[in-house]
């Protein structure tokens, strides 16, 4: 069967794919929990393993190279956190919890968020209604078992949605989404035209490490900016978040920030943020719950 080319889209058609998910009202509170004037939402996606198997991949090189992620990243970010009181979020594809327990436990004890991101980092447009559905109760539930916290956030492997992605995780009870770009503010997520009841808390790929830091042999992938770099795209950021009074959200991954030439970052931007002291340093939870509530 071949495809109707887009130029002869009818309106209809269009419509449709436009309007399956849409931003509706922003959720811009006009201050943050404490008082705070500014807020920053700090989430790393622990893909570790899963990286190369969501592909349908098991090379052994590649799967110690998420290993990295597990055994050293996650530490030095622990620390991190730790050194600064700063709570952040965690991302994790139910397998890279099953392959260690401890760790999402570990996380989960220190006073962090753990979100759900698929079961095996899997290419959601890929699925059937029913696959998915099925994969995000079970990713949630193995989650729950293994960090002792029972996630009420979803962040889709690879930001990849597909028609359902949204309704589906609705429908599952979750209290926001974090996988969509359509503004840097949070915003209520609608589904048709319809609200869903979802927050969703932000990402872009201009927050991101791994778009500017990863190093791919096949596809070949290089970083293409210098950490120096990558900080000062994030500082700048966060304090045009504080100019507005707004969020920064930052994503990252432990497998790419979690070197020694990088994790420095993450230190300097929370010391540059608990020197503005006004800023409120929590979970995407936290931060979905107080713009779902004052926003
Ligand atoms: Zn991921």
């Amino acid at each position: 069967m071949t495809e109707t080319p887009p130029q002869d889209w009818p309106e209809n058609v269009w419509r449709s794919h436009v309007n399956r998910v849409r931003a509706g009202r922003r959720l811009a509170p006009t201050t943050w929990p404490g008082g705070a004037k500014a807020a920053l939402a700090l989430s790393f996606d622990c893909d570790h393993e899963t990286f190369e198997m969501g592909g349908g991949r098991h090379a052994v090189g590649r799967l110690g190279w998420g290993e990295f992620g597990r055994r050293v990243g996650v530490p030095r970010i622990l620390e991190t956190l730790r050194k600064h009181d700063a709570q952040a979020s965690f991302f994790y594809p139910a397998v890279a919890a099953l392959i260690d327990p401890d760790e999402p436990r570990r996380v989960a004890d220190a006073g962090h968020e753990i979100g759900v991101h698929g079961w095996i980092h899997e290419v959601n447009a890929s699925l059937t209604e029913t696959q998915e559905r099925d994969l995000i109760h079970r990713a949630r539930d193995t989650l729950e078992q293994t960090s002792g916290q029972r996630p009420v956030g979803h962040r889709a492997a690879h930001w990849d949605l597909s028609d359902n992605t949204i309704k589906l995780v609705a429908e599952a009870g979750f209290l926001y989404d974090s996988s969509m770009m359509a503004d840097d503010s949070c915003y209520e997520l609608l589904s048709e035209g319809h609200p869903t009841g979802l927050v969703e808390v932000p990402v872009d790929w201009v927050r991101d490490d791994a778009v500017y830091l990863l190093f791919n042999r096949a596809p070949p992938t290089r970083p293409t900016l210098t950490a120096e770099e990558v900080l000062t795209i994030f500082l700048r950021e966060f304090d045009a978040a504080c100019e507005e009074g707004g969020l920064c959200q930052l994503v990252m991954h432990p497998f790419v920030i979690g070197y020694r030439s990088r994790i420095w970052i993450v230190d300097e931007l929370l010391r540059h943020a608990r020197a503005r002291g006004d800023v409120f340093i929590g979970t995407h939870a936290a931060i979905a719950a107080h713009a779902k509530a004052h926003g």
